[in-house]
């Protein structure tokens, strides 16, 4: 590659957004300094924040992530500083078992035998000895596919946002209950805010990583003495009781749970932080195959490799037609779980629009040029040059390498405690 090659590229990749596999415009372009018309063509960034679809979008993605995460925690972007003296606690809630799936639990095993049959009526064997390695393609899948529940989990994750909503509502309940006043009068004093996390296990359920801090609205909510032990006891309290019916079912929240207050140090925030972020840009599975919506049935079977995910994708389109409301069938390839990855209370930190126009005002400082304006089409997607699609890779890497990916290791290790919670005990 030469010199002239090497700025045209570069110009390109840059003009793109940076993006991976950038959008293709086509149409025509009027330039509102001058009249006059063109036809155009050019490429904008995805900004798919999906890693299968996009590896550079997302992990600008997962940078934004990483930044409302422990801007909550410890202020900065807009955010008061004193967040990061305020009661803060992490919670992990679960889905309840559909049957027995090959997993990893925290001490390295698969699913224990018990004392019974060892073999299910369809003749599958209800435990699995085998120590799995992290990338074994078994782990998720179902010991017997005919005993698993797929209907009741695809309606599991179809419910999974209402249930966190009430279970807010309950924690704030239970806390102003705690200091004995109604919810009115503590929450003129203290609100509860949260940032909350959809992660997708690799059985095809959702579970939700979230973090929850305490705010003074005035001073004197000392008088309550609220800390992070009362944010878990509320917490604790709230999973356990909140059930509510629908169709006939019940929907609560699985056995396991795990509540642990934040220390107010800049590690604990950057290892939460880190831990969360890591989640955004996952799809069902990991793969292009659940990147997106399936147009039909056969498409789901073309597409999806993976047995269980593939079961779980096909129960959702066909339950699409008994529950219209549920709009399963646009849900599919997210298994039935029709909420955002990464929900908060809007005052709990900065925000995803506010760091993306501060990115745009940016780069808009940069350029020069008169203003356009036109009608265009997709053309379809990626560069002209294969080099540029690597180029934008390096320079993604090399921002995202710059924040969270640094400290990815640590956090890591640091919560491996919550490994076991990956699934179903
Ligand atoms: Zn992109
Ligand atoms: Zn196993
Ligand atoms: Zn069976």
């Amino acid at each position: 590659m030469n010199g002239d090659d090497r700025q045209r590229l570069l110009r390109e990749v840059e003009a793109a957004g940076q993006c991976s596999h950038p959008i293709r415009l086509r149409g025509e372009a009027v330039n509102l300094a001058t009249g006059e018309v063109e036809p155009t063509a050019f490429k904008v960034a995805c900004k798919d924040r999906r890693e299968a679809v996009c590896p550079a979008c997302s992990r600008r993605y997962a940078t934004d992530a990483w930044i409302i995460a422990a801007t909550g925690l410890n202020g900065g972007k807009g955010v008061d500083e004193s967040v990061a003296g305020r009661p803060k606690s992490f919670v992990t809630l679960t889905a309840p078992s559909f049957g027995a799936t090959h997993r990893i639990t925290s001490r390295g095993g698969c699913v224990q035998r018990r004392p019974g049959s060892a073999r299910c009526s369809h003749g599958q064997l209800s435990w699995c000895g085998v120590i799995h390695a992290e990338n074994d393609p078994l782990l998720g899948q179902a010991l017997c596919a005919d005993c698993f529940d797929f209907v009741g989990a695809v309606l599991w994750n179809a419910h999974a946002s209402r249930l966190w909503t009430l279970t807010v509502q309950q924690a704030r309940r239970n806390l102003a209950s705690d200091v004995g006043v109604r919810r009115e009068v503590l929450h003129r004093v203290v609100r509860m805010h949260y940032l909350k996390v959809a992660e997708m296990q690799r059985r095809g359920l959702v579970h939700f990583h979230a973090l929850i801090r305490l705010d003074e609205v005035e001073t004197g909510a000392d008088v309550f003495d609220l800390d992070e032990l009362a944010i878990n006891a509320a917490w604790r309290r709230a999973v356990k009781a909140v059930a509510f019916e629908d169709a006939g079912t019940t929907f609560r929240w699985g056995t396991v749970l795990n509540v642990q207050g934040l220390g107010a140090g800049e590690q604990d925030a950057r290892m939460v932080s880190t831990y969360l972020a890591k989640y955004v840009t996952k799809t069902s599975g990991d793969a292009l195959e659940l990147a997106r919506r399936f147009d039909s049935r056969r498409d789901i079977t073309l597409r999806v490799d993976n047995p269980h995910l593939r079961r779980m994708a096909l129960c959702a389109w066909d339950l699409a037609d008994d529950l219209a409301p549920l709009k399963l069938r646009g849900h599919a390839h997210t298994l039935g779980f029709a909420g955002q990855l990464l929900t908060k209370s809007r005052a709990f930190s900065t925000s995803f629009g506010a760091l993306r126009q501060a990115r745009i005002d940016f780069n808009a400082s940069r350029r020069s040029g008169d203003p356009l304006e036109g009608s265009f089409h997709y053309d379809g997607r990626g560069y002209d040059d294969p080099r540029a699609s690597e180029l934008a890779d390096t320079f993604s890497r090399l921002e995202a390498g710059l924040t969270a990916e640094r400290v990815a290791r640590d956090s890591e290790r640091r919560l491996d405690g919550q490994k076991g919670l990956d699934h179903d005990e």
